[in-house]
């Protein structure tokens, strides 16, 4: 029996509804995923893809509100920003993000958003059995990917955070928006081409640098000290020029893809996927 026959054969009347509303949808990859644990765990639930333009995302939310059996979402391009905005209530991530990539429709009929970038890239070096805890990192870059990594960091008891970026104006906004959640965690800003790296023990490039052949690399490698940890967010290519270059200079390295697929499992967790 193929995929699809094995899971329609499992849609009843009890049958409960998730979505990744995406526009376009063609790309998304949330419903194979979930679909298969939802097959794997024997749970009675389906996710289907919802293709919704940016025009009509208010009317789809408050028709999926007003469905009984309706659970929750996946949110993907282009309505991170817009959906935050339709929630009743936002995690601490989607707060400071602005952004939500997961929504649970709770009994009441409440909307409850929150952001697991950041979370995904923490549970990621965590799962691929990296220390954080203690560490001195620099983040390079200071858009919204960066800004749900500096939260979820400083939330992971690291001993200093840097964040350094071409527009330095964006480093400090992050900075000012996570400090009263950084505890006892040393934060600083500044100028990606001035920031001192040598006290890294972990360096990650959260901007877009690396995704277009021909990029120059966010930072210069002979600034690390031999045992920083190299890190990427860029998922294509999965193995950025700077990952590559620092594979080959002897750095141990972390890729992009990671923090993706750990995020699976806590948005999951948060749409009740598992229950
Ligand atoms: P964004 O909000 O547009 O931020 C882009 C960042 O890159 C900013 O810090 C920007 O600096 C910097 N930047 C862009 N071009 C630059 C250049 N030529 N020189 C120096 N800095 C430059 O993007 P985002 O949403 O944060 O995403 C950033 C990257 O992360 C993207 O490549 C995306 O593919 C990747 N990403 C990965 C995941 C994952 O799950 N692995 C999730 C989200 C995003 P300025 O502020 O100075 O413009």
């Amino acid at each position: 029996m193929s995929a699809t026959a094995s899971i329609l054969r499992q849609i009843t009347g009890t049958t409960a509804l998730y979505g990744t509303i995406a526009h376009p949808s063609v790309h998304v990859r949330a419903p194979m995923l979930f679909n298969k644990i939802f097959q794997e765990k024997q749970l009675d639930k389906v996710m289907v893809p919802i293709d919704v333009s940016s025009d009509n995302l208010a009317a789809t939310v408050a028709g999926l509100r007003a469905m009984g059996n309706f659970k929750g979402l996946a949110v993907t391009i282009p309505h991170k920003l817009a959906l935050a905005s339709l929630c009743d209530e936002l995690g601490l991530a989607a707060q400071i993000t602005g952004a939500v990539n997961a929504v649970r429709f709770d009994e009441d009929g409440r909307l409850y958003g929150d952001n697991f970038d950041g979370h995904g890239f923490v549970a990621g070096l965590k799962g691929e059995g990296r220390q954080i805890a203690g560490k001195n990192i620099v983040l390079m870059g200071a858009g919204g990917a960066a800004r749900a990594i500096a939260l979820s960091l400083v939330q992971s008891e690291i001993e200093s955070l840097v964040i350094a970026n071409r527009t330095p104006e964006k480093a400090t906004e992050i900075l000012t928006q996570i400090s009263p959640h950084a505890g006892t965690t040393q934060l600083s800003d500044g100028a990606a081409n001035e920031v001192d790296l040598s006290a890294a023990d972990i360096v990650i490039n959260a901007t877009s640098l690396g995704l277009h052949e021909g990029d120059r690399l966010p930072f210069k490698l002979d600034l690390l000290k031999p045992s920083c940890l190299v890190c990427d967010i860029i998922m294509i290519p999965a193995e950025t020029a700077l990952l590559q270059q620092a594979r080959s200079r002897g750095f141990e390295i972390h890729y992009g893809r990671h923090m993706l697929d750990y995020q699976l499992d806590l948005i999951a967790r948060f749409i009740g996927a598992y229950e």
